[in-house]
């Protein structure tokens, strides 16, 4: 093992990511150290970076998608936390966020994300210039500060294990979305997340899954993870005639009894309520910051079609049960996750890669699908 750890610092908003070397931390009780061996990144870190989450403050260590091997375990950390005993060298899923359990927030509102008593999460720690260092993903190691942290061992490939998080995202989004056996459902966008979401459609027992996005290649993996058909914004353009192609995919003139918005525009969500069935849901997940506002119809786009749109904001705030989920989908296996991660960047490309994720999602001349940094390449 390595007597020193290295971390890419983002030094400021949109700056400089520097790799700073620190001592491994020696972990207390209920604490550990991991060696990282791959770290998502996703929207989230990419929003960071521009200084659009006021809570981060820099220099900060991002990387919340975290999968690793257990190096040093503190005093009676002996198990994962569904009880399955862990020893060093062991594969783990972190989940990076920790609450109390105790609280009015965590018992009575099951809202653990609101609990006063919230731990800094993994990956979003700030600044990352006084200690504990080494808490978060985009580093060769993680220090589990926070005694008691909820991991699960797995034997998964880490470029599988990795879509850990993601896939708990789509999860809450399936739930809000009341899809059913035999729904028909529209997932809009194949990013990491719309990708899950038709996961998690099929896994639900939707009838019939339409992915609307671009490009070809996240299409077609769409259609591998399961959609019926897609529908290629890019060659569609119109917004009318991309509804009747959506509707032609469906089968169904009247449009989706589900709607998994994860594009992300204000434009696209407007297109999105338009493709829900009178009576239907819209569950949208992709505005995840503000972008803007749109014309919107109390009557006429939402009573008088009976229709419900639910705003699911990430994993939600009782978002651990839904990680737990994600992690025995993945482990149940069946479906082409390893092409999920399309690129593996080492640290020092930590800011080139969230550049690309803020930008035209291209890296090295590939269109992205889902980032990764490799600590260890
Ligand atoms: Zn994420
Ligand atoms: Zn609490």
């Amino acid at each position: 093992m390595n007597e020193t750890a290295r971390a890419a610092i983002v030094t400021g908003v949109a700056g400089d990511v520097e790799i700073r070397s620190y001592d491994l931390p020696r972990p207390g009780p209920g604490e550990f150290v991991l060696e990282v061996e791959l770290c998502g990144m996703c929207g989230t870190d990419a929003h960071i970076y521009r200084g659009r989450l006021d809570s981060v403050r820099f220099p900060a260590l991002l990387g919340h998608e975290i999968v690793g091997r257990l190096t040093v375990l503190g005093e009676g950390v002996r198990a994962d936390h569904a009880g399955r005993p862990i020893e060093v060298g062991d594969r783990v899923g972190v989940f990076p966020a920790l609450s109390c359990g105790r609280c009015y927030q965590c018992t009575v509102r099951g809202r653990p994300g609101s609990c006063p008593e919230r731990r800094p999460s993994y990956g979003f720690a700030s600044p990352a210039d006084r200690p504990p260092y080494l808490t978060g993903g985009f580093a060769t190691h993680l220090y589990a500060s926070n005694a008691g942290t909820v991991f699960y061992r797995t034997d998964l490939d880490p470029a599988v294990a990795v879509l850990q998080e993601p896939l708990s995202v789509a999860l809450h989004g399936l739930e809000r979305s009341r899809v059913r056996i035999g729904s028909t459902v529209v997932v809009q966008g194949v990013g990491a997340i719309g990708l899950m979401a038709v996961v998690a459609a099929r896994a639900a027992g939707a009838a019939r899954i339409v992915a609307v996005g671009r490009p070809p290649v996240r299409l077609e993996l769409a259609a591998a993870l399961g959609a019926d058909e897609v529908v290629d914004i890019d060659r569609v353009t119109d917004p009318a005639r991309r509804a009747h192609a959506v509707r032609d995919a469906l089968g169904e003139s009247r449009g989706a009894d589900a709607v998994i918005g994860t594009a992300g525009s204000p434009a696209a969500f407007t297109e999105a309520i338009g493709l829900v069935a009178d009576g239907g849901t819209l569950a949208e997940l992709g505005n995840f910051t503000d972008r803007g506002t749109v014309p919107f119809n109390p009557f006429s786009d939402l009573l008088k079609r009976d229709i419900t749109i639910a705003g699911v904001y990430g994993a939600g705030p009782d978002m651990q049960r839904r990680y737990h989920s994600a992690l025995t989908l993945l482990q149940r296996g069946g479906l082409p996750f390893d092409q999920v991660v399309s690129h593996r960047v080492p640290l020092s490309g930590a800011r080139r890669a969230l550049e690309a994720l803020g930008g035209d999602y291209r890296l090295d001349d590939r269109e992205i699908v889902k980032l990764a940094i490799d600590p260890r390449a």
